[in-house]
């Protein structure tokens, strides 16, 4: 078999069965190799291999093994060497920066300028400007986006600094591990070494003496040195319950920026940016709709996008302003969910009249086995679980009876407008449901 042919079809695959991770970039891909049921796929550069490994893999794997009718292990390689300009920073430990968040894929408008504004400033010239630097706000406004964005660029540049950045509760762990293996000495050379040390979310320092003491004590070595430290929490500093006044007079000494949530026009751009990077081709018209939404919290607009890219694959249907609405419907304000597999079985067994007990038994009539199809169907393209797993909700049944009824339900979906009328009408319910 000839994978260069299918390769745009198991990427589609792909994409269809995990809306949530899909990326403009997959053009990108190709297929290197495919021998014994390896299949490697070559990728651009090192971000986007993680991205793909720690997030796409099964997708992939399944989406291979669907497209093939083959058992196909998925590995993701880098293709070429990337440039030396172009290497990715020097982080104190092997985390992972996520490849979205980079400057040129955050949104500026007035609610997060200054923040910006001085993580730019920042990241050209660490312990230069700003030190400390301070951000807060409430959740999904955008703080993990901008300090990863700082250790994107900052580790870039010509003098390779060495960059650590990790969650509080990151810096917590290994501080106790350090305790309890006897090697504290370890611990604090490893952090006060560094040209930059970057933590999400200090407000977890609340009522942790023991961390907040060494915390203290690393702020200040790195301090002295001139070295940069970027923090972000929920709250101001004087507002972190529990926190010794001391770290918050240090906390106070350089920038502290505030980041609100962001105005109407700016969630337009911010909607259409997340869909650029998806490669979800959406209007106007859409943007704003989405954007009137949700307004409180930016994650929700991936979680938006990820509901109608979804609805548009299962129903075989391009992106419109309706089609938008049937995938938010009731979703006005409040959060997006996650669809269950028991929110589907409910709509379906509903609609049919069928018991669950049905769906699950052996009976092979009609009756039972269209919604038992759908219900396969549904799963399959509106939650993430695996053929095995749908199948294990649905009497047990293995992965390629699941596989055969979503390929026979996709077929009458595209031949016969009823079951196309039918699907939309169960959509829309599983939505509404919850
Ligand atoms: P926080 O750390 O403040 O809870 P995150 O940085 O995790 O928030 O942001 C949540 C999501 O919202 C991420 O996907 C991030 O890319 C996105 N986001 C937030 N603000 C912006 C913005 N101004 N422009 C683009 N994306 C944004
Ligand atoms: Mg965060």
């Amino acid at each position: 078999m000839e994978v260069e042919n299918i390769f745009t079809d198991i990427v589609e695959r792909a994409k269809s069965l995990d809306p949530a991770n899909i990326r403009r970039w997959f053009e990108k891909l190709n297929a290197v190799h495919f021998n014994g049921g390896l299949l490697e796929i070559g990728c651009p550069d090192e971000a986007t291999a993680q991205f793909l490994e720690h997030n796409c893999k099964q997708s992939f794997t399944q989406a291979a093994q669907q497209i093939t009718g083959h058992l196909v292990t998925v590995d993701f390689r880098v293709q070429r060497q990337e440039k030396v300009e172009n290497r990715p920073p020097r982080l104190g430990f092997p985390i992972k920066l996520h490849p979205d968040y980079t400057f040129d894929n955050f949104v500026v408008g007035p609610s997060n300028r200054l923040a910006h504004a001085s993580c730019v400033a920042i990241s050209h010239s660490l312990g230069r400007t700003y030190n400390p630097l301070f951000l807060y706000g409430n959740s999904g406004l955008g703080k993990t986006h901008l300090l990863q964005a700082v250790c994107t660029e900052a580790g870039e540049k010509s003098n390779r600094p060495v960059i650590q950045f990790l969650s509080c509760e990151g810096f917590i762990n290994k501080f106790i591990s350090a305790i309890e293996r006897g090697s504290l000495a370890g611990f604090q050379s490893q952090f006060r070494s560094v040209d930059a040390l970057v933590i999400d979310d200090v407000q977890f320092l609340s009522e942790r003496e023991q961390s907040q003491e060494e915390f203290f004590h690393t702020f200040n070595a790195l301090y002295n040195n001139g070295k940069q430290i970027i923090l972000s929490a929920d709250s101001p500093p004087s507002e972190i319950p529990s926190l010794e006044q001391r770290l918050i007079s240090r906390f106070n000494w350089g920038l502290v920026a505030g980041i609100d949530p962001p105005g109407y026009e700016t969630r337009v751009a911010i909607v259409q940016k997340k869909a650029h990077i998806r490669g979800i081709d959406i209007s106007d018209e859409i943007a704003e709709y989405i954007a009137h939404k949700i307004y409180a919290n930016i994650r929700e607009i991936e979680g938006a996008l990820t509901s109608i890219y979804a609805v548009a694959t299962t129903m075989a249907r391009p992106i419109t302003l309706e089609l938008a609405q049937t995938a938010l419907q009731g979703k006005i304000g409040a959060p997006i969910k996650h669809i269950s597999i028991s929110d589907i079985i409910d709509v379906v067994t509903n609609h049919f009249e069928v018991r669950l007990a049905d769906l699950q038994s052996k009976r092979r009539s009609q009756s039972i086995t269209g919604p038992r199809q759908i219900c396969m169907y549904l799963a399959r393209n509106l939650t993430k679980h695996s053929l095995e797993e749908i199948g294990g909700h649905l009497g047990g049944r293995d992965h390629t009876t699941v596989m055969h009824a979503c390929a026979k339900i996709a077929q009458a979906q595209k031949a016969d407008p009823e079951m196309c009328a039918l699907l939309a009408k169960l959509i829309k319910e599983v939505n509404q449901d919850r």
